[in-house]
């Protein structure tokens, strides 16, 4: 917490590690893009580096955020997708004007538009969203197990028996309070 706000949990796909941004959504949310400036850091941690963002491009940011929860929680219940989310994805997506670009080493880099646009770097996030959520992509959506968090993530394990959004936080957490519980069942296993 080096600048006194909550740390990202950083994951591997753009559009389910944007969406943890929020996490505990169940239980005690915590908000971990508070400030327009935070949204700034995280974005340019995911390589779409923006020069400027209002509260009112923080406000439209949440909104794309909490429209992809929405459509990949629904996506993972295999429930229809509410029509308001799939109108704020397309929106973003639309409206955005991000490139990929592939480097000379084979890797792969966003180039947003010239003034390095919020609007760009939501625009890509909103893409990934789609990529991931129309199933086009190997992998499947899930829910965390955590009954506080139940974040949909994208499970990309060989067995897709993914429990957890997080095995650092979620995972863990979960375990230890299995270990807890198998504790006071046996109090002659302690130690
Ligand atoms: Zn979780």
């Amino acid at each position: 917490m080096r600048s006194g706000f909550p740390d990202f949990r950083l994951g591997t796909v753009l559009a389910t590690s944007f969406t943890g941004t929020l996490s505990e959504r169940h239980g005690n949310a915590v908000e971990r893009i508070p400030t327009p400036q935070r949204l700034i850091d995280w974005l340019a941690v995911y390589g779409l580096a923006v020069d400027s963002c209002t509260p009112a491009q923080l406000e439209l940011a949440r909104e794309l955020r909490e429209s992809i929860h929405a459509a990949a929680t629904a996506a993972a219940l295999q429930d229809p997708i509410p029509a308001a989310a799939v109108q704020v994805i397309n929106d973003r997506s639309a409206q955005g004007r991000g490139a990929a670009i592939l480097t000379a080493e084979g890797g792969r880099e966003w180039r947003l538009g010239s003034a390095s646009r919020l609007e760009d770097a939501l625009g890509v996030i909103a893409a990934d969203a789609i990529s991931v959520i129309s199933g086009e992509r190997d992998g499947k959506l899930a829910l965390c197990a955590s009954p506080t968090c139940q974040a949909a993530f994208f499970d990309t394990s060989r067995s897709r028996t993914r429990r957890w959004c997080d095995m650092n936080t979620c995972g863990n957490r979960q375990k230890k309070a299995r270990f807890n519980a198998n504790q006071r069942k046996d109090p002659s296993s302690a130690g």
